[in-house]
């Protein structure tokens, strides 16, 4: 749903407005088995940090067991939920209750129907970590050197998952640079089939600070961070995106890790982060989060239900689908 001129001139009334610096919404513990540190660990520190708005974000389980290495089990759903509601209650500071899910349209059902549903999220945040091609199931972008081909499936299954409708944010849109480490025309025009999208949705898409405290794999210029990469930044500030910054902490102390590495990155290539509107909860325990770009212009809704049939550039359709 896009906001309207309307709903702009009553901005005071959708809550308050938090700045990039005082926000994470991307936050991992110990559930997801490739974290560590208590809920309680994560929202202690980050009081301590000074950050306003806290969001519990770590892997979601999916129903079949899927990544069973990198996510909690389904069992562990009650548990988790009860300690990011037990941490609401007891660190008087805002926490938001959320997991960050891979996007499959076989899931779809379930993300909308149980986590945001039943298990009453607030935001979910949109992923890609793997994809699907004829010849392998989840090829990891993380581990294996990316063919032309997957990264045209990425850009296919990200470019899903912003028009699911689902998310708050697209996470790490540019995480194909752990295993695609050239910039050449089909990454950029991968890259800005996923920027067009985002437009369209009205969708923000987030610099990921975990990127910065990766090992550094080599490009063309000699080593860099995997992710973010600056080109798809640079690329960014061609359009009217929405771009946002989480630390994506996996350990207590980087709850409120690499702002300025990712703001520096955000200057150089002209590019301001939104701040968060989020209301106060209503009667249903319910809350209204949305982006905004200053405290007075709203440009993107809280989810878009619209859908994004866009295909990608045809300059890659030919040679590598
Ligand atoms: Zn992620
Ligand atoms: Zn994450």
């Amino acid at each position: 749903m896009h906001r309207t001129q309307r709903e702009n001139s009553y901005s005071s009334e959708r809550g308050a407005y938090y700045p990039a610096q005082d926000v994470n919404l991307h936050t991992h513990c110990y559930y997801c088995r490739h974290g560590s540190g208590e809920v309680s660990d994560y929202i202690r520190i980050a009081k301590e940090r000074g950050l306003k708005v806290l969001g519990m974000s770590d892997h979601a389980p999916v129903p079949d067991g899927r990544w069973p290495l990198s996510r909690m089990t389904m069992s562990e759903l009650p548990s988790y939920f009860a300690d990011v509601i037990q941490g609401q209650q007891d660190q008087g500071m805002i926490v938001l209750r959320a997991m960050e899910c891979d996007y499959l349209p076989e899931y779809h059902g379930y993300y909308q129907q149980e986590l945001l549903g039943t298990w009453g999220c607030d935001y979910l945040v949109g992923s890609v970590h793997t994809v699907d091609m004829p010849y392998a199931k989840d090829v990891n972008l993380h581990q294996s050197p990316l063919s032309k081909a997957e990264l045209v499936q990425y850009a296919k299954q990200y470019i899903d998952m912003l028009s699911s409708g689902l998310f708050l944010f697209g996470a790490h849109p540019d995480v194909f640079g752990c295993s695609y480490l050239t910039w050449d025309k089909e990454a950029e025009a991968c890259s800005r089939a996923i920027l067009e999208a985002a437009v369209e949705l009205r969708i923000p898409l987030e610099i990921n600070g975990n990127g910065f405290r990766r090992a550094k794999v080599a490009g063309c210029n000699g080593p860099k961070t995997p992710y973010p990469i600056v080109e798809f930044w640079n690329l960014a500030a061609q359009y009217d995106v929405m771009v946002m910054t989480n630390s994506d902490a996996h350990v207590p102390k980087d709850v409120d890790a690499s702002f300025t590495d990712s703001s520096a990155l955000a200057a150089t290539c002209g590019l301001s982060f939104a701040g968060l509107r989020l209301s106060e909860r209503d009667a249903a325990a319910k809350v209204t989060l949305s982006y905004e770009t200053s405290p007075k212009q709203t440009l993107a809704g809280p989810v878009s239900s619209k859908g994004f049939t866009k295909e990608l550039p045809a300059i890659i359709q030919p040679a590598f689908v």
